[in-house]
């Protein structure tokens, strides 16, 4: 595991040591972050990272998942669906289920600490079922919630507006809450198994292992199988570029624990391409880290084409291996990719095809695309300006008359 000195070389001593002071402001405040799995999505990638460093820190974090069987998890990712825009379709009875599970957790599980972290809308009822002391609440929302159903939305507000405060990852998702919203994006580490360098060998290792041939240009997208992703879309992107410029498309992903829906898409996706050689699906399992590092690494252009996004850390991902990135203009991939400058926005399965063709067709447009990538990541998206922001809300969530921070 990565210590704080060996991200100096990437973001020099300077903000190393902001961190140091900022985190002496907070020295030995005990924080809990309780998400819905350990294991798969973007969350999980993030707090694996995160808060190991925080504890060297000084900082007391802990992580705590909300356990619950299939049935909780279907409801949850009907509620995820929903705060996305999709209708929403569950009876009141599945809305009990969901409070009930966080009822008994609550009964429990200890959250004694000076600041607890709640993300997303899985463990967001917890609220409700602990006593009110002088801990902090903050619900961190990681997904689209600027257009969610509205039912979903009225029913889940009575628990919103229960917490001191808000995170979110883009201004477009904030919503009317009575208490102050924080903005911080996501990041990626840049020295973890995920996003390292890799040497040749690794590569070519996870490319045999694939048994995919670098013989022609790949188009790459790497996403759990959801439908939010539009895998299928990608695959009808590829064919109309695929008229015209002989590629491969390789679409790689897993599920997460806490997705029940990832295989069923999986098959879909399966069977619309199972005619074309130049197409691989590749199931990846969970801890798959080196394999989508190297995956990333030997794209042509990389794709994420999502219909919705909270933020999308595969495109991050992408970007800090110098990829030009042709991504969905929705939710976070729109603060991560800005047109011609460090790669492109599209809105349809045809503006996709178009981008990947004119960056398949110009090489070194995409090389400066991708170097441009790189250093917008480098200052915007890394962990160490996580945990600053981190830190700053930390401090502030304990001061909260205060506003500046002299660290
Ligand atoms: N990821 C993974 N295995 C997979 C699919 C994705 O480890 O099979 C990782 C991916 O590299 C990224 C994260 O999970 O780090 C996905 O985050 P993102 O924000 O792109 O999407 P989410 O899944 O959270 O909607």
């Amino acid at each position: 595991m990565a210590r704080l000195k060996d991200y100096e070389d990437i973001v020099g001593k300077k903000n190393l040591n902001q961190l140091k002071s900022l985190a002496f402001l907070s020295k030995g405040k005990k924080v809990i972050m309780v998400n819905s799995t350990k294991d798969g999505g973007g969350v999980a990638e993030i707090l694996h990272r995160l808060i190991p460093l925080l504890n060297e820190l000084g900082i007391n974090c802990q992580w705590k998942t909300i356990y619950g069987n299939n049935g909780f998890f279907n409801i949850t990712k009907d509620i995820h669906n929903s705060l996305q825009g999709k209708k929403l379709d569950i009876k009141n009875e599945l809305l009990e289920k969901y409070l009930k599970v966080n009822k008994e957790y609550a009964q429990n599980v200890n959250l004694d600490a000076d600041i607890v972290i709640i993300h997303d809308p899985q463990p967001l009822p917890l609220i409700k079922y602990y006593p009110r002391n002088n801990t902090k609440w903050v619900w961190r929302c990681h997904i689209d919630v600027s257009k969610p159903d509205l039912f979903l939305w009225k029913f889940l507000k009575k628990y919103v507006e229960m917490y001191d405060a808000s995170i979110f990852s883009i201004s477009k998702f904030a919503k009317s809450l009575p208490y102050p919203q924080y903005l911080i994006a996501p990041s990626i580490d840049p020295l973890s198994n995920k996003n390292r360098d890799l040497s040749k060998n690794e590569i070519e290792n996870v490319l045999d292992t694939y048994r995919i041939k670098k013989d022609k240009p790949i188009i790459l997208q790497v996403s759990r199988f959801d439908k939010f992703k539009d895998p299928l879309g990608v695959i009808k992107a590829y064919r109309l570029v695929k008229k015209e410029i002989n590629c491969k498309l390789i679409l790689a992903g897993g599920t997460a624990s806490d997705d029940p829906e990832g295989e069923e898409i999986f098959k879909e996706v399966k069977n619309e391409s199972k005619d074309d050689p130049d197409i691989h699906i590749l199931f990846l399992k969970s801890k798959s880290d080196i394999v989508i590092n190297a995956l990333q690494r030997s794209a042509d252009v990389v794709i994420q084409k999502s219909i919705k996004e909270g933020f999308g850390l595969v495109v991050t991902e992408s970007m800090w291996k110098e990829k030009a990135v042709i991504g969905g203009e929705v939710g976070g991939i729109t603060i991560q990719l800005y047109n011609n400058l460090n790669g492109f926005l599209v809105n349809s399965i045809e503006g996709a095809a178009f981008r990947v063709r004119y960056l398949l067709n110009r090489p070194d447009v995409s090389k400066n695309l991708g170097k441009q990538a790189k250093k917008f990541v480098t200052k915007n998206f890394l962990i160490t300006r996580h945990l600053r922001d981190y830190l700053a809300l930390f401090y502030i969530l304990e001061n909260p008359n205060k506003n500046i921070i002299y660290a």
